[in-house]
Order: structure tokens, then sequence, then C-alpha cells
């Protein structure tokens, strides 16, 4: 029954390109959602009103989503795209937008990450380099860890000659709490091989600085 109305929705939004489609085991919603049907009670509200009697599941949903980079295999990604070539000039992917959760209070952190990799027989598909990005984000993270995941997935797997991340972040758990520096942006950087050069690194950081 739940395929023959996803085939109907299909048919009616007419799409043949993308689309997207959520699944989730019922039975880890169910789990989840049942725990905060009890945090809202401990919180003092009152879990059955109108607004809320949903919710729990909502949310058991939505950190479900939030959380899929750990069933993704973001070395796969980009093995799934590598093509022998002979290029070995920077390649940039900038302006990727990440949204992740921090780990330590649950709360969104999100901005831009930038991505470039100095290719040494291979490179990549570059929408694979915004899929790895998301592949880690979607997590419980620490913008650090981020940076460094990201960098080291793209050093093993493609062996460039060398790999840059840079992520600038807002984090919620700063902005809404207590301190409330409402513009600040973290920023973070791993590099790898060529970009410890110093030339090769302010290229890429003016690369990455300019604005259309
Ligand atoms: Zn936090």
């Amino acid at each position: 029954m739940g395929e023959s109305k996803a085939s109907t929705m299909r048919q009616e939004n007419g799409m043949d390109g993308y689309e997207k489609i959520d699944q989730y085991n019922p039975h880890t919603v169910a789990r989840i959602a049942e725990k905060f049907h009890l945090i809202l009670n401990d919180l003092g509200l009152d879990p059955g009103r109108e607004g809320l009697a949903k919710t729990p599941e909502r949310v058991a949903k939505a950190l479900q989503f939030l959380t899929h980079g750990y069933s993704l295999d973001p070395a796969e990604i980009l093995r799934s795209a590598m093509f022998k070539e002979d290029y070995r000039q920077m390649v940039i992917v900038k302006d990727i937008e990440i949204y992740s959760l921090c780990e330590h209070h649950l709360l969104p952190f999100f901005g831009k990450a930038h991505v470039a990799y100095i290719p040494d027989g291979y490179i990549v598909g570059l929408s694979k380099l915004p899929r790895v990005v998301d592949a880690y984000a979607r997590r419980l993270q620490v913008q650090e860890r981020l940076t460094v995941e990201i960098r080291d997935c793209i050093e093993a797997t493609l062996k460039p000659i060398g790999v840059a991340v840079v992520i600038e972040a807002q984090h919620l758990c700063m902005v809404m709490r207590g301190i409330q520096k409402q513009h600040s942006v973290a920023t973070t950087s791993a590099f790898t091989g060529e970009f410890q050069q110093e030339r090769t690194r302010a290229e890429f950081i003016r690369l990455v600085s300019t604005r259309p």
C-alpha cells in the first residue's frame, strides 16, 4: 500500500529527475517518539494538546534525517565517480551549504564549506564533493572534526597532491544560549600536501574569498 501510494505521487508530481523519498523504520520512530513524549512531560508541557500531539514523532523523524550521514559511505561516494585525468591544477568547489548538529547540545550549526584538491592522476565528479560534505555533516559533529573528516576522506580516496577544506559556520548553541554573539562565525581549516605551502594555501584562500 505504501508503495502504490508512492508511485501514485510520483505520477502526480510528474517527476523524472530528482525525487526525495523519506523512509523511516516505524519501530525506530516509535521508540524515539516515546522518549520525547516523556521529555515533553518532564518539561512541564502537555504532550496531549493539539499542537504537540504529533511532535514526538516529528522530532524522531527529524533526528533520524539529521543523522542519516552515519548510513552513508563518503569514500564510496567519491569512488563512484573517479576518472583518470591528467589535470594537475587546483579544483575548488566553494560555498557548499552545510547544516549539521553540534554533538554537545544537539543544536544546529550551519554555514559554508570550501573544498579544494589538486589531482594526481584522478579527478572526481564535482557534484560528489558537496555530497561528501553532506555525508559527514548529517551526523552529530563538532566543526573541527567535520573539517578534518572531509579532508581525510578526499586525501585517502583520491590520493591527490593536496587537499584543502575551510568551513565557516554559525552555531546556534552559541547564538541562542547565554553568550548571544549573534554574528560570530567560527572558521576551521584543514590542509594536506601542497596546501601546506604558503603560496598554494594563499591562492586557495584568495579564490574562496572573492565574491562574484
Ligand atoms: Zn553546541
